[in-house]
């Protein structure tokens, strides 16, 4: 016999087996593990790793000084942040739209990684990165378009705007697709053989 509880409302069943059923109170479907949820997380994360990089490399930015227009990627807008010693804008924008994104990325490709290949972390220390990706996900609320906002709201002096394209349409996809790949995965995982 074995305690089972459904995953949805936490009923708890007594089992013989691990097969799965539905449950009797919401009608989940309840399992032992969620359905190749490793290897969809861990694709997740590869196909996120590979948008990060247009993200960062094609022009996200639009600003326009005496009416002329430039364009920027978002390291570049950084930098003209910080040249106009905005320091606050620049940082939030660098922490917001390039650190936590890669940290989290690579977070969970060490995770997920080290349940693939043998990688000696421990199974407590892969629970806290996970924890730490969830909870810094958090803050993909703020990104770049919080940013826009802020930015025409202080007022830099000229017009700032979010580009649409290649780059924002990635880096929207490298947020969703981390959300996606961290909500899916099944912790339950890390502590099997
Ligand atoms: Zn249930």
């Amino acid at each position: 016999m074995s305690l089972i509880s459904c995953k949805n409302c936490n009923k708890v069943y007594e089992k013989e087996n691990y097969s799965e059923f539905v449950c009797t109170q919401c009608n989940h479907k309840v399992r032992k593990r969620i359905k190749n949820s490793l290897q969809v997380s861990l694709s997740l994360t590869i196909c996120a790793i590979l948008l990060y990089i247009p993200a960062m490399l094609y022009p996200m930015m639009e600003i326009t000084k005496f009416g002329i227009k430039t364009e920027s990627t978002i390291l570049q807008g950084v930098v003209s942040f910080l040249e106009y010693e905005n320091y606050f804008i620049a940082f939030v924008i660098f922490t917001a739209s390039v650190i936590i994104p890669l940290i989290k990325l690579l977070g969970l490709l060490l995770i997920f990684t080290s349940l693939k290949i043998d990688i000696k972390i421990r199974n407590k220390n892969k629970i806290r990165i996970f924890k730490f990706v969830k909870a810094i996900g958090k803050w993909s609320m703020i990104d770049i378009y919080v940013v826009a906002l802020l930015a025409s709201v202080i007022q830099v002096g000229e017009l700032f705007n979010i580009k649409g394209g290649l780059a924002a349409t990635s880096f929207a996809l490298v947020v969703i697709l981390t959300m996606i790949a961290a909500h899916r995965f099944d912790t339950r995982i890390i502590w099997d053989d």
